[in-house]
């Protein structure tokens, strides 16, 4: 499987990065091994001072899709979660300044977090609030509402690129309100 993740899809965290909005999303990945383990413990890598939580919304791939148009992408997932996509943002900045791939920042081990599979049947998915709290306060909230390329959109764009297989999950891209994580947080 792999893990899409979609970059500056909500205006207001582009401009806390002082980025441009693109004429179309952003796309990266994170290899499979970046996946984290449900009650593991998150390490911060060794490499990095600056590990930044982005709460995410998650979609799960349930059927073979390439080529998608939009009007029929919501037949390609039934399920969601809330995720993190942690982002070494120093090593992150380092490589963008030269030009460089992002992989290292966004692609480490345990970099992506899942949260409980929800059904989307059970929720308007257009319309969703989501939070993320970092030691028991509002760091960041969202409503899906706010994305810039909607998830069917998301969904016809990247499978131009990549085929979309059974179990890939595609990291929709964050909120305002990112920010680093230090040893201890919850
Ligand atoms: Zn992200």
């Amino acid at each position: 499987m792999k893990i899409i993740c979609i970059g500056r899809n909500y205006v207001e965290h582009i401009k806390e990065l002082g980025n441009e909005v693109n004429g179309e999303p952003v796309i990266f990945m994170k290899p499979d091994s970046a996946l984290f383990r449900q009650r593991d413990v998150f390490y911060i890598p060794d490499w990095t001072n600056e590990v930044h939580y982005e709460a995410e919304i998650v979609v799960r791939i349930n059927r073979v899709g390439k080529n998608i148009a939009a009007e029929f992408a919501t037949k390609y997932f039934a399920e969601f979660t809330l995720g993190i996509d942690f982002t070494a943002r120093d090593v992150q900045s380092k490589l963008k300044s030269k030009g460089l791939p992002w992989e290292k920042a966004k692609g480490f081990d345990q970099s992506a977090v899942l949260g409980d599979f929800l059904e989307v049947a059970d929720y308007d998915l257009d319309n969703l609030n989501f939070e993320l709290h970092k030691n028991g306060t509002p760091v960041q909230q969202g409503n899906t509402d706010m994305m810039l390329y909607p998830i069917p959109t998301i969904i016809e764009h990247t499978s131009e690129y990549f085929t979309l297989k059974i179990g890939d999950l595609i990291f929709t891209g964050t909120p305002a309100g990112v920010g680093p994580v230090a040893g201890g947080d919850l």
